[in-house]
């Protein structure tokens, strides 16, 4: 099974996206049989480097410098045994067992790589998801979604820009007042809108010196349920609302959006709230070019539909998780499991094990959900969430300072996943040190 003998060509796993669950598991079957023969490892995304979605609004706000955490897919490749190559799935010819990835262009539009044809033998499709506009009319034209990093670079360039130019109004006595509107109280929104208040207040101390953040720059969060944080449990929620409220963010519940315009927000209890910035963190869907790969089953939300083994099930050969792939959360009354990097984790590593069990021509395990809870980050110092299971007795609310740090151990989890232990050892040593010689914002 693990190649065609007659022929000698190795089995071909290619591995469609390389987010939080797709690029570990490249790596550890990269490490597994890469450098072996006999199975060939292919990672393909549309970008040439990862950075970790949960970061984003870091990003966004200024406090984390991309720079300084992406990845070069071609360098952790050549480490790890597995093959890159980039584009953008738009095509899957099932008979052929094939996959098309369009032209990459540089930025300017100049053709890098042709649109090339990727056969595979095991196919897993993991390409995350974007924003759901849910078609409210100017969301799409007035507000920034947090999907990529080059959506919170071009946040964080804009945000600059107008807390610069009121900088410059107050400068001159002029009223200067910064409205941010930020639509969605899931944890995205809510991490943030307290990541915002922060990082505002750092920039004045880095020479915006007329601007006062308290008084001039107006954080609205906007949310069409009655509480913040619908998934997550009513204490979470409530101690959430409370740290929010110390950031001095404005938090308005049952305020369902209707349109985006140049100025601001309009909802549908007739209030306008006037913005200079609008986010828009109201909802995700998979991309939409999932419902054109050669008839694979798909949901309202363009996801593919996967059974237990997260097989889709139109194709026994192709998976697809994360984000992108609808499954059953087993024991939740028919429940899709949600779009966290926490499920996407747990089924790389699942599937690791069943591509293992493939390669042998044994049966596939299935998945199970395991959650160990969620954790909203409410800025630099703070987190909110609760943990789950069998060590803490249920469920337990945390906050504060060992939440902050229970909160960063994800991303290390992440990194280890990736690099091993050591490297991100050595790594956060480094970053440590560098720390004091940075500013704590990104400035440009
Ligand atoms: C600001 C923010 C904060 C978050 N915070 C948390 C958190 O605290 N905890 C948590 O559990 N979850 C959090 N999430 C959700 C989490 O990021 C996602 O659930 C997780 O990243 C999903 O992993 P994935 O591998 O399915 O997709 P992703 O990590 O999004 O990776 C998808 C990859 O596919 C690539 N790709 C996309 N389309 C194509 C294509 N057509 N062809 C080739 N490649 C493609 C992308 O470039 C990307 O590399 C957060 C999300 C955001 C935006």
């Amino acid at each position: 099974m693990i190649s065609d003998a007659t022929t000698g060509t190795p089995h071909r796993i290619v591995i469609v996206g390389g987010g939080a669950g797709g690029l570990p598991l490249a790596t550890t079957l990269g490490n597994r049989y890469g450098r072996k023969g006999g199975v060939q490892v292919t990672l393909v995304d549309l970008h040439a480097t990862h950075v970790w979605k949960p970061l984003l609004h870091e990003v966004a706000a200024g406090r984390m410098d991309a720079d300084a955490h992406d990845l070069d897919y071609l360098a952790i490749a050549h480490w790890h045994g597995f093959r890159f190559r980039q584009g953008a799935l738009c095509g899957l010819d099932r008979a052929r067992m094939e996959i098309t990835l369009d032209v990459v262009r540089t930025p300017e539009g100049e053709e890098i790589l042709p649109q090339r044809q990727l056969r595979y033998d095991t196919l897993v499709i993991c390409v995350g998801s974007v924003s759901n506009d849910f078609g409210v009319p100017g969301v799409a034209q007035h507000t920034i979604s947090l999907d990529s990093l080059a959506d919170a670079e071009r946040f964080h360039r804009r945000l600059l820009a107008v807390c610069v130019r009121a900088d410059g109004r107050a400068a001159t006595g002029a009223p200067a007042l910064v409205h941010i509107v930020v639509i969605g109280a899931g944890a995205t929104g809510v991490e943030l809108a307290a990541e915002l208040r922060q990082t505002t207040r750092a920039h004045a101390g880095y020479g915006l010196d007329h601007l006062d953040p308290a008084r001039d720059i107006k954080i609205t969060l906007l949310e069409a349920s009655p509480r913040i944080l619908p998934p997550l449990s009513e204490h979470v929620a409530e101690a959430a609302s409370e740290l929010l409220r110390r950031l001095d963010v404005d938090v308005r519940t049952s305020e369902r959006v209707t349109g985006v315009d140049t100025t601001g927000v309009n909802t549908a209890t007739g209030d306008f709230y006037e913005a200079d910035l609008v986010v828009w963190a109201a909802g995700i869907m998979a991309p939409e070019s999932l419902t054109r790969l050669d008839g694979l089953e798909t949901n309202r939300a363009h996801q593919l539909v996967v059974g237990p083994t997260l097989q889709t099930t139109r194709d026994a050969d192709i998976f697809a998780f994360g984000d992108c792939a609808a499954a059953t959360w087993q024991g939740h009354a028919g429940a899709l499991l949600p779009p966290r990097a926490q499920v996407a984790h747990q089924q790389a590593t699942l599937l690791a094990k069943s591509i293992a069990a493939r390669l042998k021509g044994k049966p596939l395990p299935e998945f199970r959900f395991r959650d160990f809870g969620s954790l909203v980050s409410l800025g630099e110092l703070s987190a909110v969430g609760n943990l789950m299971g069998r060590l803490v007795g249920g469920s337990l609310v945390f906050q504060g300072l060992v939440a902050r740090a229970m909160y960063a151990s994800l991303y290390k989890m992440h990194q280890v996943s990736i690099h091993g232990v050591v490297r991100v050892v050595f790594d956060t040593i480094g970053r440590l040190l560098r720390e004091r010689l940075e500013p704590r914002v990104k400035l440009h």
